[in-house]
Protein backbone atom coordinates (compact mmCIF):
# COMPACT_ATOMS: atom_id res chain seq x y z
CA UNK A 1 0.00 0.00 0.00
CA UNK A 2 1.20 3.81 -0.79
CA UNK A 3 1.47 6.16 1.50
CA UNK A 4 -1.23 9.05 1.39
CA UNK A 5 0.05 12.15 -0.52
CA UNK A 6 0.85 14.70 1.79
CA UNK A 7 -0.80 18.02 2.20
CA UNK A 8 2.24 21.01 2.28
CA UNK A 9 2.46 21.69 5.63
CA UNK A 10 3.96 25.13 6.50
CA UNK A 11 5.15 24.12 10.48
CA UNK A 12 7.56 20.96 8.13
CA UNK A 13 10.19 24.17 6.98
CA UNK A 14 10.25 25.58 10.78
CA UNK A 15 11.19 22.14 11.66
CA UNK A 16 13.86 22.22 9.43
CA UNK A 17 15.50 24.96 10.53
CA UNK A 18 14.53 23.89 14.34
CA UNK A 19 15.34 19.95 14.56
CA UNK A 20 17.01 19.73 11.50
CA UNK A 21 14.05 17.46 9.48
CA UNK A 22 10.56 18.35 8.09
CA UNK A 23 8.84 15.91 10.64
CA UNK A 24 8.21 15.20 14.28
CA UNK A 25 7.80 11.13 15.11
CA UNK A 26 6.12 9.66 18.46
CA UNK A 27 9.92 8.60 19.43
CA UNK A 28 11.03 12.45 19.53
CA UNK A 29 7.62 13.60 21.08
CA UNK A 30 8.49 11.27 23.88
CA UNK A 31 11.94 11.73 24.27
CA UNK A 32 10.80 15.49 25.00
CA UNK A 33 8.33 14.50 27.34
CA UNK A 34 10.62 12.53 29.13
CA UNK A 35 13.58 15.04 29.23
CA UNK A 36 13.64 18.24 27.01
CA UNK A 37 17.11 18.49 27.81
CA UNK A 38 17.86 15.43 26.21
CA UNK A 39 15.57 16.20 23.09
CA UNK A 40 17.68 19.09 22.56
CA UNK A 41 20.91 16.98 22.85
CA UNK A 42 19.56 14.88 20.31
CA UNK A 43 17.61 16.58 18.02
CA UNK A 44 18.24 20.19 17.84
CA UNK A 45 22.49 19.81 18.53
CA UNK A 46 22.19 16.60 17.00
CA UNK A 47 25.44 15.35 19.48
CA UNK A 48 27.01 11.92 19.04
CA UNK A 49 25.64 9.66 22.17
CA UNK A 50 28.55 8.80 24.75
CA UNK A 51 27.52 4.91 24.03
CA UNK A 52 24.96 3.25 22.94
CA UNK A 53 22.60 0.83 25.42
CA UNK A 54 23.20 -2.84 24.97
CA UNK A 55 19.32 -3.16 25.63
CA UNK A 56 18.87 -0.78 22.55
CA UNK A 57 20.89 -3.25 20.39
CA UNK A 58 19.18 -6.13 21.87
CA UNK A 59 15.85 -4.07 20.52
CA UNK A 60 17.17 -4.01 17.09
CA UNK A 61 18.40 -7.37 16.65
CA UNK A 62 15.12 -9.18 18.31
CA UNK A 63 12.95 -6.04 15.95
CA UNK A 64 14.87 -7.14 12.49
CA UNK A 65 13.88 -10.86 13.07
CA UNK A 66 10.57 -10.63 13.59
CA UNK A 67 10.12 -8.06 10.99
CA UNK A 68 11.78 -11.03 8.93
CA UNK A 69 9.67 -13.48 9.96
CA UNK A 70 6.41 -11.13 9.26
CA UNK A 71 7.57 -10.29 5.81
CA UNK A 72 8.31 -13.66 5.51
CA UNK A 73 4.81 -14.48 6.50
CA UNK A 74 3.41 -11.93 3.88
CA UNK A 75 5.54 -12.35 1.43
CA UNK A 76 5.08 -16.57 1.28
CA UNK A 77 2.91 -17.36 3.60
CA UNK A 78 5.13 -19.49 5.12
CA UNK A 79 7.32 -19.01 8.62
CA UNK A 80 10.92 -18.37 9.25
CA UNK A 81 12.64 -21.19 11.44
CA UNK A 82 13.85 -19.81 14.49
CA UNK A 83 17.55 -20.43 13.07
CA UNK A 84 17.29 -18.07 10.14
CA UNK A 85 15.53 -15.32 12.60
CA UNK A 86 18.49 -15.78 14.99
CA UNK A 87 21.09 -15.52 12.18
CA UNK A 88 19.02 -11.67 11.21
CA UNK A 89 19.36 -11.09 14.84
CA UNK A 90 23.24 -11.47 15.08
CA UNK A 91 23.79 -9.91 11.11
CA UNK A 92 21.51 -6.84 13.17
CA UNK A 93 23.92 -6.67 15.89
CA UNK A 94 26.93 -7.22 13.42
CA UNK A 95 25.63 -3.58 12.12
CA UNK A 96 25.76 -1.88 15.27
CA UNK A 97 29.14 -3.37 16.54
CA UNK A 98 31.12 -0.32 15.03
CA UNK A 99 29.87 1.73 18.31
CA UNK A 100 30.29 1.54 21.90
CA UNK A 101 27.63 -0.69 23.34
CA UNK A 102 27.44 -0.23 26.86
CA UNK A 103 26.68 -3.94 28.43
CA UNK A 104 24.90 -4.52 31.21
CA UNK A 105 26.52 -6.61 34.38
CA UNK A 106 27.33 -9.97 33.30
CA UNK A 107 26.07 -9.35 29.91
CA UNK A 108 28.19 -10.35 27.04
CA UNK A 109 27.64 -10.79 23.36
CA UNK A 110 27.30 -14.56 23.50
CA UNK A 111 24.82 -13.96 26.19
CA UNK A 112 22.96 -11.96 24.80
CA UNK A 113 22.41 -13.77 21.52
CA UNK A 114 21.15 -17.15 23.67
CA UNK A 115 18.46 -14.75 25.00
CA UNK A 116 17.36 -13.68 21.81
CA UNK A 117 17.22 -17.68 20.32
CA UNK A 118 15.44 -18.27 23.59
CA UNK A 119 12.70 -15.26 22.70
CA UNK A 120 12.37 -15.73 19.11
CA UNK A 121 11.68 -19.64 19.59
CA UNK A 122 9.08 -18.68 22.07
CA UNK A 123 7.31 -16.05 19.80
CA UNK A 124 7.80 -18.18 16.40
CA UNK A 125 5.60 -21.09 18.76
CA UNK A 126 3.63 -18.88 20.02
CA UNK A 127 -0.27 -18.23 18.31
CA UNK A 128 1.23 -14.33 18.10
CA UNK A 129 3.53 -14.96 14.75
CA UNK A 130 0.96 -16.44 13.11
CA UNK A 131 -2.18 -13.40 12.95
CA UNK A 132 -5.44 -14.12 12.57
CA UNK A 133 -6.97 -11.85 8.98
CA UNK A 134 -5.43 -9.65 6.66
CA UNK A 135 -1.48 -8.86 6.75
CA UNK A 136 -1.67 -5.37 5.65
CA UNK A 137 1.68 -3.69 5.97
CA UNK A 138 4.90 -5.20 7.67
CA UNK A 139 7.59 -1.79 8.83
CA UNK A 140 5.15 0.45 6.99
CA UNK A 141 5.93 4.24 6.70
CA UNK A 142 3.16 6.15 8.17
CA UNK A 143 3.21 10.18 7.71
CA UNK A 144 0.29 12.94 7.86
CA UNK A 145 -0.56 16.38 9.24
CA UNK A 146 -2.84 15.65 12.41
CA UNK A 147 -3.19 19.09 13.69
CA UNK A 148 -2.70 22.81 12.22
CA UNK A 149 0.31 24.24 12.77
CA UNK A 150 1.94 21.19 13.79
CA UNK A 151 4.40 19.32 11.16
CA UNK A 152 3.71 16.39 9.46
CA UNK A 153 4.33 13.18 11.80
CA UNK A 154 6.06 10.73 10.70
CA UNK A 155 6.61 7.01 11.85
CA UNK A 156 6.88 3.37 11.13
CA UNK A 157 4.21 0.81 12.00
CA UNK A 158 5.40 -2.91 12.72
CA UNK A 159 2.86 -4.59 11.40
CA UNK A 160 -0.92 -3.53 10.23
CA UNK A 161 -3.57 -6.19 9.88
CA UNK A 162 -7.29 -6.37 8.84
CA UNK A 163 -9.23 -8.58 11.16
CA UNK A 164 -12.34 -10.54 10.86
CA UNK A 165 -14.90 -7.92 12.87
CA UNK A 166 -13.56 -5.31 10.06
CA UNK A 167 -10.99 -3.68 12.59
CA UNK A 168 -7.75 -2.21 11.20
CA UNK A 169 -5.08 -3.26 14.09
CA UNK A 170 -1.65 -1.62 14.34
CA UNK A 171 0.84 -3.84 16.28
CA UNK A 172 4.12 -2.95 17.63
CA UNK A 173 6.51 -5.37 19.18
CA UNK A 174 8.81 -4.82 22.17
CA UNK A 175 11.05 -6.10 24.52
CA UNK A 176 11.00 -6.06 28.58
CA UNK A 177 12.65 -7.51 31.27
CA UNK A 178 9.44 -7.46 33.22
CA UNK A 179 5.70 -8.19 32.38
CA UNK A 180 3.87 -4.55 31.30
CA UNK A 181 2.05 -3.13 34.62
CA UNK A 182 -1.16 -0.12 33.82
CA UNK A 183 1.57 2.37 34.01
CA UNK A 184 3.73 1.14 31.01
CA UNK A 185 0.65 0.66 29.08
CA UNK A 186 -0.02 4.26 29.65
CA UNK A 187 3.61 5.85 29.07
CA UNK A 188 3.33 4.23 25.78
CA UNK A 189 -0.38 4.46 24.70
CA UNK A 190 1.04 8.16 22.56
CA UNK A 191 2.90 6.43 20.03
CA UNK A 192 -0.14 4.21 19.05
CA UNK A 193 -2.57 6.46 19.17
CA UNK A 194 -0.41 8.60 16.46
CA UNK A 195 -0.29 5.55 14.29
CA UNK A 196 -3.79 4.99 14.98
CA UNK A 197 -4.73 8.35 13.86
CA UNK A 198 -2.14 8.15 10.93
CA UNK A 199 -4.11 4.72 9.76
CA UNK A 200 -7.32 6.04 9.62
CA UNK A 201 -7.08 7.28 5.82
CA UNK A 202 -6.00 3.93 5.35
CA UNK A 203 -8.97 2.43 7.13
CA UNK A 204 -11.46 4.58 5.08
CA UNK A 205 -9.35 2.87 1.96
CA UNK A 206 -9.86 -0.45 2.90
CA UNK A 207 -13.34 -0.18 4.17
CA UNK A 208 -12.73 -0.75 8.00
CA UNK A 209 -15.22 -0.04 10.96
CA UNK A 210 -12.29 1.19 13.47
CA UNK A 211 -8.91 1.68 14.11
CA UNK A 212 -6.80 -0.33 17.11
CA UNK A 213 -3.71 -1.18 18.67
CA UNK A 214 -1.92 -3.64 20.20
CA UNK A 215 1.84 -4.55 21.90
CA UNK A 216 3.50 -7.49 21.39
CA UNK A 217 5.59 -8.05 24.57
CA UNK A 218 8.82 -10.25 24.21
CA UNK A 219 9.77 -10.56 27.31
CA UNK A 220 13.82 -11.30 28.35
CA UNK A 221 12.87 -13.53 30.93
CA UNK A 222 14.96 -16.92 31.65
CA UNK A 223 11.95 -19.01 30.59
CA UNK A 224 10.72 -15.80 27.68
CA UNK A 225 7.09 -15.63 27.23
CA UNK A 226 5.11 -13.48 25.04
CA UNK A 227 2.26 -11.11 26.38
CA UNK A 228 -0.22 -8.97 24.35
CA UNK A 229 -1.80 -5.69 25.41
CA UNK A 230 -4.44 -4.47 23.27
CA UNK A 231 -5.65 -0.24 23.25
CA UNK A 232 -9.19 0.17 22.79
CA UNK A 233 -8.74 3.90 21.52
CA UNK A 234 -11.61 6.49 22.23
CA UNK A 235 -12.25 10.23 21.50
CA UNK A 236 -10.52 11.52 25.12
CA UNK A 237 -7.19 9.37 24.31
CA UNK A 238 -7.20 11.58 21.11
CA UNK A 239 -7.99 14.53 22.23
CA UNK A 240 -5.96 14.26 24.92
CA UNK A 241 -2.46 12.84 22.52
CA UNK A 242 -3.50 15.87 20.41
CA UNK A 243 -3.11 18.41 23.00
CA UNK A 244 -0.26 16.94 24.10
CA UNK A 245 1.68 16.95 20.93
CA UNK A 246 0.91 21.15 20.42
CA UNK A 247 1.74 21.88 23.88
CA UNK A 248 5.20 19.79 23.02
CA UNK A 249 5.39 21.93 19.32
CA UNK A 250 5.01 24.75 20.77
CA UNK A 251 7.93 24.64 23.88
CA UNK A 252 10.41 23.20 21.34
CA UNK A 253 9.53 26.31 19.25
CA UNK A 254 10.34 28.79 22.11
CA UNK A 255 13.57 26.52 22.35
CA UNK A 256 12.03 25.34 26.34
CA UNK A 257 14.54 22.74 26.44
CA UNK A 258 15.75 21.67 30.47
CA UNK A 259 16.65 19.17 32.46
CA UNK A 260 14.71 16.18 34.06
CA UNK A 261 16.85 14.57 36.36
CA UNK A 262 15.67 11.34 37.59
CA UNK A 263 17.18 7.61 38.22
CA UNK A 264 14.37 6.08 35.33
CA UNK A 265 15.43 9.06 33.17
CA UNK A 266 19.55 9.43 33.52
CA UNK A 267 20.45 5.62 34.10
CA UNK A 268 20.63 4.82 30.12
CA UNK A 269 21.18 8.33 29.01
CA UNK A 270 23.41 8.50 26.51
CA UNK A 271 24.14 12.39 26.97
CA UNK A 272 25.11 12.77 30.41
CA UNK A 273 28.86 14.21 29.92
CA UNK A 274 27.05 17.00 27.76
CA UNK A 275 23.99 17.48 30.62
CA UNK A 276 26.85 17.63 33.12
CA UNK A 277 28.87 20.68 31.68
CA UNK A 278 25.19 22.31 30.44
CA UNK A 279 24.92 25.79 32.21
CA UNK A 280 21.14 26.55 30.96
S1 LIG B 1 21.27 12.99 32.02
FE1 LIG B 1 19.12 13.01 32.68
S2 LIG B 1 18.60 15.19 32.90
FE2 LIG B 1 20.47 15.06 31.66
S3 LIG B 1 19.80 15.07 29.53
FE3 LIG B 1 20.00 12.94 30.16
S4 LIG B 1 17.96 12.35 30.87
FE4 LIG B 1 18.02 14.58 30.83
Amino acid sequence: MTLPVLDANPANIEAKDLIGRPYLSPSSISTYLRCPLRFRFQYVERLEPDFTASSLVFGVGIHAAVEHHFRKLFADDRAATVEELVSVFEQALATEANQEIRFGRSETADTLRDLAARMLAAFVSSGYSKPQGALIGVEEGLAGTLIDGVPTIHGRADLIGLDATGVLRVTDVKTARNAWTENTIRESTLQQVIYAELLRPWAEALGADDVQAEWLVLRKTKTPAIDRHQLIIDDAQVRQVTNTIRQVWRAIRACNFYPVPSPMNCGGCPFRNACNEWEG
